[in-house]
């Protein structure tokens, strides 16, 4: 899965050319395999009939609906509303699910655009994410050639317009089935604004709202169709502030303390610790203020600090001697020091008992197709790419499943992983080899290409959803592959402590 989150850069996998894909065979695998699932409820399950219905519901569901979900994608794109500003987005995705009969709380976790929408009672718990904020600057209209369609405005790069709608489309199908079916089983749809650098869902998981949550289910807009596991790294971003006393650095040195030299004293042992620290970690900063002239001893001085690892707990093990090293630091050059964790959040703890099936359902989904007039978009659009890329036909293949699947980036959804069994997966609403974050990416998502994949995040999910329902021994499987990971003495802090979300960080930039 090429996926991509506010923390991160696109990463450009080696293309692997699949088997030639056998709907009915991959369809066939996919019942056996959710049969041998649970051995409990394989008695009462009888896969060929029952599963085969439950997968034409979804897709006639979808398919019918499909005109509803296009023009709420479309508008929600046009809006492109930046992070936690989206209120014209929620505005839109809620009005759907209040229509549908959900129940909405709006303003969760002190985000005014985040919200949660509830529907059903009883187990289990299903857990879907919606995301919708825009990238500044992105401005594109929904055409093959760069066209800016505001000067300076945002632009859906990220296909977050596609997430939200796809994800409540999936959650209205969940809801639409549990009805038809008379089960018991509760879908909660969780509105996660700003994902593009606010990490709203920290303050999400922080606030317990995944607590009573069985698993989650989620997507992200990408250039290929792939369900594999995949975990990321964590992350920890921290600002380091050191305080000294100015002087003329001439006439009265001894008199001055200077917060560079503290600050200098700190990176350069952070710089020798690079030596001591597990070969996977990353440590970056930036010397964000140093002093505003040399001949004044600096009285401030500050860096931006991040550290990474694939694994949240080794990150806090590194960050923690990176705050000795900031202490040691101010004690050697007389100065003082403070810090602020800025943001933080865990990496993705991959569950494949539930990749398994999201990857089955893919396969039953498959790719998206493109009509003559898509592909002629498609060839234009990679022409504008000036690297190697796959063909555009690619997009109809599902990748294959693969475990020990790793991006070298960070996403707010890790957090989530940590404390509640999760799945996602990556559908191709960009034109193979179309990065995220680009100019392509808006134009793709606004136009038939991402529509269409949007469907199928939506029905890969709902099939998913329900293959959960009927057999909620997949949970306790789930659950139990996630305690192997984070192991009995796990309990989940999070990285930001008790720090606001950052409400104001795009305001301005609209
Ligand atoms: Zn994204």
């Amino acid at each position: 899965m090429n996926y991509v989150t506010g923390n991160t850069f696109f990463l450009n996998f080696q293309f692997i050319q699949p088997a030639k894909p056998d709907p009915m065979k991959y369809f066939l695998s996919a019942l056996m395999l959710m049969a041998s699932l649970s051995v409990s409820a394989q008695s009462e399950f009888n896969p060929k009939s029952k599963s085969d219905k439950d997968k034409e519901f979804v897709i006639s569901e979808l398919n019918r609906k499909f005109p509803v979900y296009r023009k709420v994608a479309k508008d929600i794109w046009s809006y492109a509303e930046l992070g936690f500003l989206e209120s014209q987005s929620v505005e839109r995705l809620t009005g759907v699910l209040r229509s549908e009969g959900f129940t909405i709380t709006t303003g969760v976790a002190e985000m005014p655009t985040a919200f949660l929408a509830t529907y059903g009672s009883g187990g289990p718990v299903i857990g879907i994410l919606a995301e919708f904020d825009a990238l500044p600057g992105l401005s594109q209209d929904s055409i093959a050639s760069r066209q800016v369609i505001t000067e300076g405005a945002p632009g859906h790069a990220c296909g977050h317009h596609l997430f939200g709608t796809a994800s409540v489309a999936a959650a209205v199908t969940l809801k639409d089935w549990l009805i038809k079916n008379k089960k018991a089983g509760t879908v909660k749809l969780f509105g996660t604004p700003a994902e593009e650098g606010g990490s709203a869902k920290v303050y999400m998981v922080r606030d317990g709202l995944f607590n009573d949550v069985d698993v989650v289910l989620h997507w992200h807009p990408s250039n290929d169709n792939d369900a594999s596991p995949e975990s990321c790294l964590a992350i920890k971003q921290t600002m380091f502030r050191f305080y000294g006393k100015s002087a003329h650095a001439a006439a009265a040195p001894q008199a001055g303390r200077s917060a560079l030299d503290g600050l200098e004293a700190m990176n350069y042992m952070v710089n020798l610790m690079r030596e001591h620290i597990p070969q996977e970690a990353r440590i970056h900063y930036i010397i964000s203020k140093g002093g505003l002239a040399a001949n004044v001893v600096p009285d401030f001085a500050e860096a931006e600090y991040m550290v990474r690892h694939p694994d949240a707990r080794v990150v806090e093990e590194i960050w923690n001697r990176i705050v000795e090293a900031a202490e040691g630091a101010a004690k050697g050059t007389g100065t003082a020091m403070k810090y602020e964790v800025i943001s933080g959040s865990f990496n993705l703890v991959p569950n494949e008992t539930l990749a398994r099936l999201m990857y089955n359902n893919l396969k039953i989904v498959g790719g998206v197709k493109y009509t003559p007039e898509e592909m002629a978009f498609a060839r234009q659009i990679q022409s504008t790419l000036d690297f190697k890329v796959p063909p555009p036909e690619t997009a109809a293949l599902v990748q294959p499943y693969k475990t020990g699947g790793f991006f070298p980036a960070s996403t707010d959804v890790g957090d989530i992983t940590w404390v509640v069994p999760t799945a996602g997966l990556g559908v191709a609403t960009w034109v193979p080899g179309v990065p995220a974050h680009s100019w392509q990416a808006v134009a793709c998502g606004g136009m038939s290409i991402g529509m269409k994949a949007m469907n199928n995040a939506a029905k890969t999910i709902a099939m998913t959803g329900i293959d959960i329902f009927n057999n909620p021994s997949i949970v306790s499987q789930a659950k139990k592959e996630l305690g192997d990971y984070v192991g009995p003495d796990f309990k989940y802090k999070s990285m930001i402590g008790d720090r606001k979300p950052p409400l104001d960080f795009r305001k301005g930039k609209q």
